[in-house]
C-alpha cells in the first residue's frame, strides 16, 4: 500500500470536535488506499501552558526536564486520535517518539533526528492496522531520555516519516490554506501561492514564517519530499495548498517572493572590547557553549584599538546569553566596559530567488522604510534574503508597505 503522511497542527486538534473533524479527512485518505501515518501536535495552547510551567518553576531549568514536561502534550492528541479513529471504526494505533524509537541527539529542546527504524510501524501496517498516529516533535535521545526538536517541530517528524517510509506525499494540515507571500495575520492583503520553492520556503521559515518549520524544509528538500500545506478547515479538495518544490518547476521570476517577520528578537551589544584576533571566538565560543542562537552580528570600526561588537538573538534567550557573557568577562576571557540589551526589536526580511539576478531590491527597500520613518538597526543580506531589524512597534507597517511597494499582491 502506498503511504501518506498527514500532519495536523495545534488549532487542528484544539477540541474533540477538530479531532473528529482530522479523523474524518484521513479516513478519506484510507478509503482512497493509502496506509496513513497521523502525526499530531499539542492542542493548541497547550505547549505555551508547559513552558509557562517550567519558566514559573525554573528559569534556568534543566532542559531534560523541560523536555519531559513539554512534550507530553502531544501524547495526549496521539491518544485521542487513535481513539476518534477506532471509534469510525478505522484500525488505528497510537506510538509516542520513544515507542517508534524515533531516534534523535541529546540536544535537549532542539534534538535533531537521527533515525526513524521503519519495521515497528510496518509490521503493524501488515497486520491490517490502517492508521499509525504519531504523537509529533519528540524523540528519544541515545541515554534513553525524551528529547523535543524545537517549537514547530512536528512539522518536522512528519517530513522525516514521509522520508523513511518513502510516503506519496507529506501533507501538512493548519489553520491557513497555504504559504502566503507573508503573514496573512499581519497583511490582509497576502496573496497564497500555489507553488513555493525550497529554497525561498527555508529562508522565510528561518527567518520568522511559522507556518514551517525550518529543519522540516530542510528534510524535504534534501530527501526530495512531496510537501504541501493546506487548510484542515476548509472542504476537501485534491488540489488545495501550497506545494513545496524545486525552483526549476516555478515560472515566476519576480526578485521578491515573500515577506518574513520575527518579533522576538534582542539585539545585545558589548561595548568597548579589544579589537585583536580570536576575541569574535571568545565573545560567541560561550554563546554557543550556552545554546544561544546567535544569529545577526556586526563589529562596529575600531577605534583606538577597541571596538563594539553587536548580534541579535531570540528574546527568551537573553538571560542565558547576559549571565554567559559575564561568566567569560569573570573567567578574564573577555572583556568589556558594558553590555547592553534592546530586547524590544523585530527582523523583517525580504526572500526571493529573482534576488541573484535582479540588482535594486536593498536600496528599494531601504528607501521604502525610511519614508516611514523606520530607522534600521543592523542590515544583513545573503544570495536571496535582505534582513533588517526594527523596533518592535514598526513590524506591521514595515511589512505592510514593503508587501505594497514590492506588489506581492499581484501575480
Ligand atoms: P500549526 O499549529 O498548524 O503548526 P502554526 O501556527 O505553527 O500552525 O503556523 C501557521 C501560522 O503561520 C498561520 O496562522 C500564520 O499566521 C503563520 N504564518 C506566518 N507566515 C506565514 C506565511 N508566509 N504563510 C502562511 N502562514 C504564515
Ligand atoms: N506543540 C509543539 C509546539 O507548539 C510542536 C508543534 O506544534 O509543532 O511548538
Ligand atoms: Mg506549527
Amino acid at each position: 500500500m502506498p503511504v501518506l503522511v498527514m500532519k495536523f497542527g495545534g488549532t487542528s486538534v484544539a477540541t474533540l470536535d477538530k479531532i473528529k473533524r482530522a479523523a474524518k479527512r484521513v479516513g478519506r485518505e484510507v478509503a482512497n488506499g493509502y496506509d496513513v501515518i497521523v502525526v499530531v501536535s499539542a492542542m493548541s495552547g497547550e505547549t505555551n501552558k508547559l513552558v509557562g510551567y517550567v519558566n514559573e518553576t525554573s528559569p534556568m531549568y534543566d532542559a531534560r526536564e523541560y523536555d519531559a514536561i513539554v512534550s507530553s502534550g502531544e501524547n495526549v492528541t496521539a491518544g485521542l486520535m487513535a481513539l476518534t479513529l477506532q471509534e469510525m471504526d478505522v484500525p488505528a494505533r497510537s506510538w509516542q517518539g520513544w515507542q517508534v524509537p524515533l531516534k534523535t541527539t541529546s540536544a535537549h529542546g532542539a534534538a535533531r533526528i537521527e533515525e526513524i527504524p521503519t519495521d515497528n510501524i510496518t509490521a503493524k501496517f501488515g497486520e491490517g492496522m490502517k492508521v499509525a498516529v504519531v504523537a509529533g516533535f519528540q524523540g528519544i535521545s541515545p541515554e534513553g531520555r525524551i528529547t523535543t526538536l524545537g517549537r514547530g517541530g512536528s512539522d518536522t517528524t512528519a517530513v522525516a516519516f514521509a522520508a523513511a517510509f518513502d510516503a506519496e506525499r507529506c501533507d501538512i494540515y493548519t489553520d491557513v490554506d497555504g504559504v502566503y507571500t507573508t503573514d496573512p495575520r499581519i497583511e490582509s492583503k497576502a496573496r497564497k501561492m500555489d507553488k513555493i520553492a525550497f529554497e525561498e520556503m527555508l529562508e522565510l521559515a528561518s527567518l520568522g514564517a511559522k507556518v514551517l518549520q525550518t529543519r522540516s524544509v530542510e528534510l524535504a528538500m534534501r530527501y526530495s519530499v512531496k510537501l504541501r500545506v493546506l487548510s484542515s478547515f476548509e472542504e476537501y479538495d485534491p488540489n488545495a495548498g501550497t506545494l513545496i518544490c524545486a525552483e526549476e518547476e516555478i515560472m515566476e521570476n519576480k526578485p521578491v517572493s515573500g515577506i518574513a517577520a520575527s518579533r522576538e528578537e534582542a539585539k545585545m551589544t558589548l561595548v568597548s572590547v579589544a579589537d585583536r584576533p580570536g576575541i569574535a571566538a571568545a565573545i560567541f565560543g560561550p554563546l554557543a557553549d550556552a545554546g544561544i542562537n546567535v544569529d545577526m552580528i556586526v563589529q562596529n570600526i575600531s577605534d583606538n584599538g577597541e571596538t563594539d561588537m553587536t548580534f541579535s538573538c531570540p528574546t527568551d534567550q537573553v538571560a542565558r546569553a547576559k549571565s554567559a557573557l559575564d561568566a567569560a568577562k569573570e573567567k578574564g576571557a573577555v572583556q568589556f566596559a558594558e553590555l547592553l540589551c534592546d530586547p524590544d526589536v523585530a527582523k523583517i526580511s525580504l526572500v526571493g530567488i529573482g534576488m541573484r539576478s535582479q540588482s535594486g531590491v536593498a536600496a528599494k527597500m531601504f528607501d521604502v522604510l525610511s519614508k516611514e520613518g523606520i530607522n534600521l538597526k543592523v542590515i544583513a543580506t545573503s544570495e536571496i534574503k535582505i534582513s533588517v531589524l526594527v523596533d518592535r512597534k514598526y513590524t506591521e507597517l514595515a511589512v505592510q508597505s514593503l508587501h505594497d511597494a514590492f506588489e506581492l499582491d499581484k501575480v
